[in-house]
């Protein structure tokens, strides 16, 4: 665990930043992914700004990746961070075996047979916000290595963020597939019932309830490659309720539960449409997805590079056009 510290105090930049950083969780073997990354963050956005970046990863970083990622970027706090066993391990009340078996019978879906996806699930589900080095920040923003920025991006997010009072907010959205949660929504109901939660509660229920009706999940998630939020909004006890509630059921292992839908379904339950916000003049690419702004002025004025109609918020794959009516919808339900 090291911070190399390349703030100048007296660096006009460093008096304005929020208290925020990049959350980028990778192996060392994805430095050359992750310099692209970078560049395209530095260049469209960071340039202006220096924020912190906070790597993590269940290994050591290696010399070589520290080094390199050090020289690279030129300003701001690198956080280069372990992530405690406790927090990418088995818990103690999961039978292995069953895990074990549920890998093998899941070959067919996406890391359906894979034992680490299901520990980086659970680890953005219920821990990153616990780590030391992202605990010192308000905001994070997550970037994964080989994504793409296709637009500048000319006015501080995070600032952005915090004037507005957004907690959460995200850019593209999509359907999860249904075998990698079979059982999660009917635990999100048990949840809700014994804390006394009801749909009226909750103003958001609609962005993932199916048909008003509550009986099954629509499958909508913010994709979580991508978030900017506020930490408050999971580093709390209801939050750290929830989680532990579902973690105990075991679909981290025993399914392929991932921690976009956790994320998206706690959203939909604690926040209120004023918490959430949709970066729609952010050009993103997440293989194999990306979001290019529709509107003209804006992809001119951030001289975006994208192929707008290659976006796909728009396409009937997507979630956000549901989100979007359900965010201007007026229903009454009150957030709590
Ligand atoms: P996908 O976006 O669902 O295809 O999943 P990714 O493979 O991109 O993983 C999501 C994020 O977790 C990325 O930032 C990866 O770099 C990171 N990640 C995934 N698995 C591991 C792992 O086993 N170790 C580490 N250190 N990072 C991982
Ligand atoms: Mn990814």
């Amino acid at each position: 665990m090291i911070t190399i510290n390349k703030t100048d105090p007296k660096d006009g930049y460093n008096l304005q930043r929020e208290n925020a950083t990049f959350m980028i969780l990778c192996r060392n073997e994805d430095v050359y992914d992750l310099l692209e990354t970078v560049q395209y963050l530095h260049d469209r956005y960071n340039h202006q700004y220096h924020y912190d970046f906070t790597f993590l990863n269940d290994e050591p970083f290696t010399k070589d990746f520290i080094y390199l990622l050090s020289s690279y970027i030129p300003k701001g706090n690198l956080n280069f961070g372990s992530i405690p066993k406790s927090h990418w391990s088995y818990p103690s009340f999961i039978d292995q075996q069953r895990a074990m078996q549920n890998r093998e019978n899941s070959g067919d879906m996406p890391y359906g047979d894979s034992e680490s996806y299901r520990h980086m699930c659970r680890f953005f589900a219920g821990f990153f916000y616990k780590h030391p080095f992202i605990r010192q920040y308000q905001y994070y923003w997550r970037i994964e290595p080989g994504i793409k920025f296709y637009c500048d991006v000319k006015y501080d997010v995070f600032k952005f963020m915090r004037e507005n009072s957004k907690k959460y907010s995200f850019v593209l959205s999509l359907f999860e597939y249904r075998d990698t949660l079979p059982s999660l929504w009917d635990y999100v109901k048990d949840y809700m019932k014994s804390q006394d939660i009801s749909n009226q509660d909750a103003q958001l229920i609609d962005l993932v309830q199916n048909n008003n009706q509550f009986e099954s999940y629509n499958l909508c998630h913010f994709w979580s490659n991508f978030e900017i939020a506020d930490l408050a909004m999971f580093d709390n006890d209801r939050y750290n309720d929830f989680f532990n509630f579902l973690d105990e059921k075991g679909g981290f292992f025993y399914e392929r539960w991932g921690d976009a839908p956790i994320h998206s379904i706690a959203v939909s339950l604690f926040l209120s449409k004023s918490d959430l916000h949709w970066f729609d003049d952010i050009g993103y690419y997440h293989s194999p997805y990306l979001q290019c702004p529709q509107d003209s002025a804006t992809y001119l004025q951030n001289r975006c590079t994208c192929n707008p109609d290659e976006d796909f918020s728009y396409s009937d794959l997507s979630c956000t056009s549901h989100f979007l009516d359900v965010i201007s919808s007026d229903n009454t339900g009150s957030s709590h």
